[in-house]
Formats: structure tokens, C-alpha cells, sequence
């Protein structure tokens, strides 16, 4: 069985999410339902980044004591997973002893091997980014990220030799196509390379809030250093049987902002501690809220709990995957999110869905009825399954949504074509009136199976409407190779409405 290891970014807890998180987290997710339909071996990580000044100061701020503060805002992290729907095997805080211990021990071996000196840092530091800026990267002397004032700083720090893995890196990423997604991102990645990798300052002394070096109490580890070191201190690095199994990550699923720490940082680190790099970094865009970038500091977030709650988890995870292009920037509207849950939720799918399921009840007595298999539904239905494969592949979410959504508008227009209620009407047609409700039937039987990474809820109820007797999360593609998986004779359930319309508010 081939293994799928698959990674968020871990979160930076110094405020509630926003909807960049829950966009990330919605995404990793899909792409860990559809590997695990695909019958791998699935190990889906997220989690929370917990040290660094930023914390120590909004614990200050707050009156607590970091690790409390930290306790109670890595819970509210966890509650957006549950709230979502987000089927991760894990979730890492770098508080804990396990991330801890794999956190010193990477940091000795990279010590051990020569490549940490002592020095002295002098430069520009943004406290919420956690990372120094040379004089140009500045936007009118302020951080480009949160528009506010660095920090000049000047301590005794260690210093990680990464400009020596400067070559090995762009080689790999140069060598490996694949390797830095979308392409576009690799060529800019190249690019700064290419400009030159300054040596990296990986400790502090002005705080404590951190992890301390193993050979030098009086500093902590540089938090980016630490936090990058979740992807496998999770997975019992280095003795783990996870570790051995897992390892490489497929896919570390991140915002465009973090590109470096994992394109070029987290790669030197690996390669100084004799380890393979992972096998792909795939970038997405920001989520704008009105045209305007999400920004806890300007006050425009969205929370995704209160949307879900409003409007129900599916159609919150249905709207980021299918409207947001994967890679790209995209706009959070209520009213997008609106219009997509009442056209294609509602109108599209839960009507076929409820349209099937009350002839059925009204034409075959809710008994799946036998009949021959429509040439044309079916053909289109396997198809679907290989389209959405190779859409997911290549991370393209929300076409792979589309195509299924192509054979949900198909379904429709097949009972518009074909008329049931009037078949129903002549005895000598009770054939044709069986075959048109068993293929309905076994179209939404491959529509429950391909939607469930997406809309995992409403998968759920269609499946049990269908009256399958095996869970749907214990399906796998296999049982979409070929049509007649639903059995005649079997009971159906009672329609009920999946989607209700969104009215007006
Ligand atoms: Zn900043």
C-alpha cells in the first residue's frame, strides 16, 4: 500500500483563526479524503506553533503566562478542525515533549556536524513575522507583511552555515519540476537563490519563551527553526516506526508567505541532518475579505466558525474549494458563498438527489428497482472518476469539483430528458421507467463516493438516503470501476432536503 503524508503549515496562535486558516486546512483535507478513497495509506498532520516573542509578549498583553496562553488559544485551533470537518490523523503543538525533544536532537546533529557557530546578529526584526529584514526588503522602512515598525536588534546569537547548502538547494529545486508548485513559484524561489543565502541566526537571548539549545541554556532556537521541525518530531523523529514510514512528506501544504522558510531553510536543515527533503511544497494564495488582504492587524477577519455556524460547514468548505482558484488569491463574499450554496448545492445537487428519491418512493415503493444500464451515464460516470484524479493531482481542487458537478447537471438533464412522471403514466414503459431510476440511483451512489472529500456532511446524508449499508468513509475508488454497485431490491430512505436554500438575510 503506498503511504500519502500531507501537512499544513502549523499556526501561529497569537489571535483566534481567520479564514486563511480554515481555507488551508479545507484544502489539506480534501486532498486527504481523496488519497485515502485511493486506498493509500494516508497520515494527514496540522497543528500549532507555539514559541517566539510574538506569544511571550501577547501572553504578557493578556496577563497569563505564555504556556497558558498557549493552551488556551491551541484549543481554539483544534475546535476549527473539529468544526470543519478536517480528518487529521494528528495535531502537533510545539509545546510538547515529543517536539521538543526531536527539536534538540535535529539541532545537536546539525551542531555536532560543524555547521552552528557563534557570532554576533545585528538587523532588522519584525516581532510578528519572527524574521530579520534586510534594509531592502523593507516597504517604507516598515515589514512588508504587517506594515509596522521593525525592531533594531543586536545580540550574540548562533548562526546556522545555510549558505553552504546554497548550491545543493537550488540544484534540487532546479532538478525536481515537481518540487516547488505552482511553477511560477520556483522560478521567483530560483531567482532570490540566485541573489545569494546569508548564513541564518537560529538562537535568542533577549527572551525566554523558546526552546533552549542543547549546549547553551542561556539562548532558545530560533522559532522558525523550531516550528519546521513539527513535520517530523510528529512522526517520533528519529527512531519512530511513523517516522520510517512516512517520511518524506508528500506534500507541505502553505501559504504564499512562508515560501522561503520551506523552499530553502527547511531543506538546509535537512540536508545538514542527513535527511530527504520532501517530496513537494504546494503554494496557495491569500484569501481577500472585499478586495483586501486578510490582516488580523487591519481588523478584517472572518471567522470561520461564525460562517459555519450561519451557513452550515459544506457549504463554507464547499464555496473555499470551489471558488478560490488553488494557487492563486480569492475573495471571501457572503454573498458568493451564498449564490454557490443556492445554485450548485442546492439547485444542482440536492434537487437530483431529492427529485430521484421521491419518484423512487413514489414509482418503485422506495425499492431500488433492477434495469439496464444506461450506456451514456455510465460511460460519463467513469470518466468523472478519472478526471477528478487527474485534476487532484495536480492540485486543481476546484476543477476536480467541477467535473463532478458536470455529471450532477448531466443527471439532471437525463431526468428532464427522459421524463420519468410520464413513463409512470404507461404500463407498457415500466421498463424504461426502471432503468431510468436505477441509474439515477447509481449515479448519486459515484456522486456520494467523488464528493465526499469535498462536502463530507452531505456525502454522508445522500449516502444514507441511498440506504447503503457500508459506511462511506470506508469506500475506495475500487468501487467506481464499474456501474451496478447499487443493489436492486434494496430500501432506499426518505427524501429529505440536503441543502436547504440560503434565503434572504
Ligand atoms: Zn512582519
Amino acid at each position: 500500500m503506498s503511504k500519502f503524508y500531507i501537512t499544513t503549515a502549523i499556526d501561529y496562535p497569537s489571535a483566534s483563526p481567520h479564514m486563511g486558516h480554515a481555507y488551508e486546512k479545507v484544502c489539506a483535507d480534501a486532498l486527504a479524503r481523496w488519497h485515502r478513497l485511493k486506498g493509500e495509506d494516508v497520515f494527514f498532520l496540522t497543528g500549532t506553533d507555539e514559541h517566539g516573542q510574538k506569544i511571550e509578549r501577547c501572553a504578557q498583553r493578556a496577563g497569563q503566562k505564555p504556556q497558558e496562553f498557549v493552551d488556551e488559544m491551541s484549543k481554539k485551533f483544534r475546535e476549527l478542525c473539529q468544526k470543519l470537518d478536517i480528518s487529521n490523523d494528528d495535531f502537533i503543538r510545539t509545546t510538547e515533549e515529543r517536539h521538543i525533544k526531536a527539536c534538540r536532537e535535529i539541532f545537536k546533529r546539525v551542531y555536532d556536524k560543524g555547521d552552528i557557530y557563534k557570532g554576533r546578529y545585528e538587523g532588522l526584526y519584525c516581532v510578528d513575522c519572527e524574521c530579520f529584514f534586510s534594509q531592502r526588503d523593507l516597504v517604507g522602512g516598515k515589514c512588508p507583511v504587517h506594515d509596522k515598525e521593525v525592531e533594531h536588534l543586536e545580540e550574540e546569537s548562533y548562526f546556522f552555515r545555510m549558505s553552504d547548502y546554497r548550491e545543493k538547494v537550488l540544484e534540487h529545486i532546479e532538478k525536481n519540476e515537481d518540487f516547488i508548485q505552482p511553477k511560477r513559484r520556483r522560478g521567483e524561489i530560483a531567482n532570490r537563490i540566485k541573489e545569494g543565502v546569508r548564513d541564518l541566526c537560529i538562537s535568542r537571548s533577549s527572551f525566554r519563551w523558546g526552546i533552549p539549545l542543547p549546549m547553551d541554556e542561556g539562548h532558545v532556537i530560533f522559532v522558525w527553526f523550531d516550528a519546521l521541525i513539527n513535520y517530523v518530531s510528529s512522526l517520533s523523529y528519529p527512531t519512530g516506526a511513523k517516522f520510517r514510514k512516512f517520511w518524506p512528506a508528500d506534500v507541505h501544504l502553505i501559504g504564499k508567505d512562508i515560501l522561503w522558510f520551506h523552499s530553502v531553510i527547511w531543506p538546509s536543515i535537512l540536508l545538514a541532518a542527513d535527511m530527504e527533503l520532501p517530496r513537494s511544497i504546494f503554494v496557495h494564495g491569500f484569501i481577500n475579505v472585499g478586495g483586501e488582504k486578510l490582516s488580523k492587524s487591519k481588523g478584517l477577519t472572518v471567522d470561520p466558525l461564525k460562517v459555519a455556524n450561519l451557513y452550515g460547514v459544506d457549504a463554507l468548505r464547499y464555496f473555499l474549494l470551489r471558488e478560490i482558484p488553488f494557487g492563486e488569491d480569492g475573495n471571501f463574499s457572503e454573498e458568493g458563498l451564498v449564490r454557490r450554496t443556492n445554485n450548485d448545492l442546492a439547485n444542482d445537487l440536492g434537487n437530483l438527489v431529492n427529485r430521484t428519491l421521491v419518484m423512487v418512493e413514489r414509482f418503485a415503493q422506495s425499492t431500488v428497482p433492477s434495469g439496464k444500464q444506461d450506456e451514456e451515464l455510465k460511460k460519463l460516470a467513469l470518466a468523472t472518476v478519472e478526471k477528478v484524479d487527474e485534476a487532484l493531482r495536480k492540485l486543481e481542487i476546484g476543477q476536480a469539483i467541477a467535473v463532478i458537478w458536470e455529471l450532477v447537471r448531466y443527471a439532471n438533464r437525463y431526468i428532464e430528458r427522459t421524463a420519468p412522471w410520464s413513463l409512470a403514466e404507461d404500463q407498457g414503459r415500466k421498463g424504461e421507467l426502471s432503468k431510468v431510476l436505477y441509474n439515477l440511483l447509481e449515479s448519486l451512489r459515484f456522486i456520494a463516493i467523488l464528493s465526499f472529500p469535498f462536502i463530507p456532511n452531505g456525502a454522508e446524508k445522500i449516502w444514507g438516503q441511498l440506504g447503503m449499508e457500508e459506511d462511506l468513509c470506508r469506500q475506495k475508488l475500487d468501487k467506481l470501476k464499474s456501474w451496478g454497485g447499487i443493489k436492486p431490491g434494496a430500501k432506499v430512505g426518505n427524501p429529505q432536503p440536503i441543502f436547504p436554500r440560503i434565503g434572504n438575510k
